[in-house]
């Protein structure tokens, strides 16, 4: 039986609503500096105010005040229960609801939340990865108040809950999390670009803050087909799956008018958004049908991560309330483009300063040139522990297809910058900065890149966009922490060595003319030394590939061969110089996330083997049935029966094939369990074996009728809107 696909067409509650007030609602969920001048006595509000601008140590003794007004504000918008809201090493979120009753002497309740409430709490770590950081015996992990990103609240109909971020650690204080190795990368990259703007004469900049906007892209589909595949529901993304007759040939979608309902999602999910801070800035469509993008303002990069989790979050819970499924995995289709996540990154100072900005004249900007210089240096260095915080079992579908960076890092500078940078490693100093038709638009930044398809600048994995970098290699499901703790950790490693190199040169000189000389030369010798990394040209080209090896750059095409460069020795060296993270700590992140790339992949071998035994060979059997039938019927009227034999014995060469293919699969799987190297083996024996099976059940979809084709098709997901 055809099943029922009609798509629910339903514009949220079902009703029209008056436009959203944005100033009325932004942050009206969330418990911000605003609220809390409101609330809190001027001497706790200041101290606090000290935390989140200083990052100085919190007094215990304030606390009880901060949890008090934090409580009285969440009791008024109704929440009843809090959560220590934190980021485990899965990568996603996690949550303990606790009430804020408590029992009193007279038989009633009363709310309570105290400080020590506010600021430590003791969720059961056991359940979460530690990648052998913690043995169960020693289980206890806690959760710690981060006074940086503001508390919020989440409604769910009738429920509203106080949501405070927290850092994860285990009772040793090894950080089982991705927020505090991110917050002390932030505090390493602060420390050293405050020294070298000293260098420099900058006495007036307080504070240095990484900065992240992560572009987000997505695809929904209606719901309906979601809940009818089992791989998108158990593995996020279809197993198998005939290519359309159309695809994203026309490149009609990409930028195109959003769809209506489409079109209420989004303005639903930017007012849960914008209740809960969250500056989400742009939306469009993307390049493959159903596939669309939200990209926010940018921020403090701890603040900006969770925002992050809360729009993946976001998108997920209302997307149900429209009919539609959201998928943010990285591959969900074979054939059409994937989704990445854009992470935008620079340095702000507390002066209003944006460090990776060039201005008109980049050759003049020797500030600009030295961070510049610094990310350049960084990303060469560690360009194999970058790839490792991009690599998971979905991304490795993306980098390296041509659709998506290529697994070689490399860096997109454009044209005027290589420039300027040539001019500086050949002669020690550029004396122009180009001013081709596309820049002095009497902007200060480079113009936006068109971001189609076809565009070369699309193939970089980290790309110089005007006034920032862009890490475009990162995957749409992903957590940006992990990346941008990278960033900043090498960033701040480059600027250390720069500034050090600068300290030498100069000596006791701090002139402005001596200070410009210097760091001319500080410069150029570090371009020479780095430049291999910059690559202007086509990333999707095979003789980029060979030209990155004669550049001696790393191609690691698979998460196994990136996973082992998070404890190599340069990064363990980065690492524990700027306690990031400690030797320990970055193994553990290591057997974590092979842990998972061994876990998904089996979870979608044995989801594949089910849907091929449960779902396409019954549906081919019934097919065979029916062609039986027929032949029977047409000999009975001694009519040519050949054509029919002939679809038969198609069908049947395409049966024996997948009951072949699904026993090997089965094979590989129980092999892959007992083999030293786990990984390489779902890497080597089972992905191969999934797709043997896949290429049979795709071949079956192609003949097997569609009333008796058991699950949504690629048409029906791609186009329904
Ligand atoms: P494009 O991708 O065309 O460069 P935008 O200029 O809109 O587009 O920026 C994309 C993302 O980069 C946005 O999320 C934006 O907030 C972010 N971004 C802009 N400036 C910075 C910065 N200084 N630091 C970090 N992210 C930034
Ligand atoms: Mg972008």
């Amino acid at each position: 039986m055809p099943a029922p696909f009609a798509p629910t067409r339903i514009n949220g509650n079902g009703h029209h609503k008056a436009p959203m007030d944005v100033e009325q609602i932004f942050g009206q969920n969330t418990f911000g500096l605003a609220e809390m001048k409101a609330r809190l006595p001027r001497s706790v509000h200041k101290q606090l105010v000290a935390t989140i601008e200083q990052g100085e140590p919190i007094n215990v003794e304030t606390a009880d005040a901060i949890a008090l007004a934090m409580k009285e504000w969440a009791v008024e918008r109704g929440a009843t229960h809090y959560t220590h809201w934190f980021q485990p090493l899965t990568g996603r979120t996690a949550e303990k609801h606790d009430s804020f009753i408590t029992p009193n002497a007279g038989g009633g309740a009363v709310a309570e939340f105290s400080g020590k409430n506010l600021f430590q709490g003791e969720p059961d770590a056991s359940s979460f990865p530690s990648g052998g950081l913690r043995a169960t015996f020693e289980a206890r992990g806690y959760t710690a108040y981060d006074p940086t990103s503001p508390a919020f609240i989440i409604e769910h109909n009738n429920v509203a809950t106080l949501c405070i971020p927290t850092a994860f650690a285990s009772w040793t204080g090894e950080a089982l999390d991705h927020k505090i190795p991110l917050l002390r990368s932030m505090e390493a990259v602060n420390k050293q670009a405050l020294r070298a703007l000293k260098l420099f004469g900058d006495d007036n900049v307080g504070r240095v803050t990484a900065t992240c906007g992560a572009e987000q892209e997505y695809f929904l589909i209606d719901e309906s087909f979601f809940l009818e595949r089992p791989d998108l529901l158990v593995a996020g993304r279809t197993l198998l799956g005939a290519k359309p007759p159309r695809g994203q040939e026309m490149d009609d979608h990409y930028f195109g008018s959003i769809p209506e309902r489409v079109m209420a999602f989004m303005n639903a999910v930017e007012e849960e958004l914008y209740k809960l801070g969250v500056p989400v800035a742009t939306r469009h469509n993307e390049v493959a049908p159903g596939q669309y993008e939200f990209a926010p303002i940018f921020e403090n990069a701890n603040v900006a991560a969770d925002h992050q989790q809360l729009m993946m979050m976001t998108l997920q819970r209302m997307a149900p309330r429209f009919g539609l499924a959201c998928l943010l995995h990285e591959k969900p289709f074979a054939g059409v483009n994937g989704s990445g996540k854009h992470v935008n990154f620079s340095m702000g100072t507390d002066t209003g300063m944006n460090l990776l900005d060039p201005g008109h004249t980049p050759h003049e900007n020797l500030l600009f040139l030295f961070f510049c210089t610094a990310v350049i240096q960084a990303v060469h260095t560690h360009q194999g522990l970058l790839r490792a915080t991009i690599a998971s079992a979905a991304n490795d579908h993306r980098l390296g297809a041509n659709e998506a960076p290529p697994a070689i890092l490399s860096i997109f500078l454009g044209d005027q910058l290589t420039d300027v940078f040539e001019q500086i490693a050949e002669s020690g100093k550029a004396s122009s900065s180009k001013q081709s038709g596309f820049l002095g638009l009497g902007t200060p930044v480079l113009p936006h890149l068109p971001r189609h398809a076809g565009d070369r600048n699309r193939t970089s994995p980290f790309a110089f966009t005007g006034n920032k970098f862009e890490f475009r290699a990162v995957g749409s499901s992903q957590s940006v922490s992990l990346p941008l703790t990278v960033l900043n950790t090498t960033v701040a490693e480059a600027i250390d060595d720069l500034a050090t190199r600068l300290e030498k040169a100069l000596g006791k000189k701090r002139s402005k003319k001596a200070v410009e000389n210097a760091l001319r030369d500080v410069i150029a010798e570090s371009i020479r030394a780095h430049k291999a990394i910059v690559f202007n040209g086509d990333g999707y080209s095979d003789e980029w590939h060979t030209e990155a090896e004669e550049r001696g750059l790393l191609n690691l095409k698979t998460t196994a061969a990136a996973l082992p460069q998070l404890t190599a020795a340069s990064t363990v060296q980065a690492f524990e110089t700027y306690e990031v993270l400690s030797e320990a700590e970055l193994e553990s992140r290591e057997e974590v996330l092979t842990e998972q790339y061994v876990m998904t992949i089996n979870i979608e071998a044995a989801t594949t083997e089910n849907m091929a035994t449960t779902l396409v060979l019954p549906a081919a059997v019934r097919y065979l049935n029916e062609l039986g039938e027929a032949a029977e019927a047409l000999d009975d009227l001694d009519l040519d029966m050949s054509g029919t034999k002939k679809i038969a014995a198609a069908v049947v060469e395409q049966v024996n094939a997948l009951q072949k293919a699904a026993g090997a699969l089965s094979k590989a799987r129980a092999a892959a369990h007992k083999a030293k190297d786990e990984a390489k083996a779902m890497q080597t024996k089972v992905i191969p074996a999934m797709a043997t099976v896949r290429t049979a059940c795709d071949a079956l979809e192609r003949l097997v009728p569609a009333d008796l084709w058991p699950l949504p098709t690629y048409r029906d997901m791609l186009f329904v809107k």
